[in-house]
């Protein structure tokens, strides 16, 4: 009884105690210091934050190669790579999974054809997915093969196209697919993408590989490259670089 009684006598005069500490609660309490982001010195309009692996500065197609094969065969002139129409597309001799992709790209100033036909490529993030690159100002064509769309896939947020002949850009943030030991599915690839500083896709979650018909589905792989489309038309890339995450 009398161990009961001191219990509660010492424990009224601490929960006051703990009342004030509670209230003495500080901003500084919610704090974290560790770790501290990495410093990264911006890059100018034309060049790649200090962290960022350039896949083309302008000066050579050292990082890329052709997809069947061999040296990329674009063709470079005033810092700008262009498609070597019916040569094929290229891809970037080193593969990622996670990354945040800078691509600047300009469709041809003198306007040919329509709907897809006009100002077609594309960026294949880890080879398999299609972020489109068309030319779709003033130009009509399906929502989900326009400029900003994952091709077949997800229909763009908005239509920030410039004029044919001005330069680009997108920003990119991709997460890889996850697979399981037995090839399924573990976790979906998701995408946000920037057109021209404008949000075109935001984390949305793929259902499979881009195909042009049928419907989407999953192949399990690994660490992919990031590719470019030749659809025979005279596109142009610059200012290339990719950060993994
Ligand atoms: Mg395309």
């Amino acid at each position: 009884m009398h161990r009961i009684k001191s219990l509660l006598v010492s424990s009224a005069i601490l929960f006051p105690v703990f009342h004030a500490v509670a209230q003495e609660a500080k901003p500084q309490d919610t704090e974290v210091w560790e770790p501290v982001p990495a410093i990264v010195t911006l890059g100018t309009a034309a060049s790649a934050p200090s962290d960022a692996i350039v896949l083309f500065d302008g000066r050579n197609l050292d990082s890329w190669v052709s997809d069947k094969g061999g040296a990329a065969p674009w063709t470079i002139k005033d810092g700008a790579m262009t498609v070597a129409k019916g040569k094929g597309g290229i891809k970037t001799k080193e593969t990622f999974e996670d990354f945040q992709l800078h691509i600047e790209f300009r469709t041809p100033e003198v306007v040919k054809g329509e709907g897809q036909g006009r100002g077609n490529s594309g960026i294949f993030l880890q080879e398999f997915y299609e972020l489109q690159v068309l030319d779709n100002y003033n130009n009509k064509t399906y929502s989900n093969g326009q400029v900003g769309s994952i091709y077949k896939q997800a229909i763009p947020l908005a239509n920030p196209s410039r004029k044919p002949g001005e330069w680009q850009t997108y920003d990119v943030i991709w997460t890889a697919p996850r697979f399981n030991e037995d090839g399924s599915l573990k976790s979906p690839a998701r995408v946000t993408a920037l057109l021209n500083n404008v949000l075109v896709q935001n984390n949305f979650e793929l259902l499979g590989k881009t195909l042009y018909i049928g419907k989407p589905f999953y192949e399990k792989h690994g660490a992919k490259s990031i590719a470019l489309q030749d659809h025979g038309d005279l596109v142009s890339f610059r200012n290339i670089w990719v950060r993994k995450l």
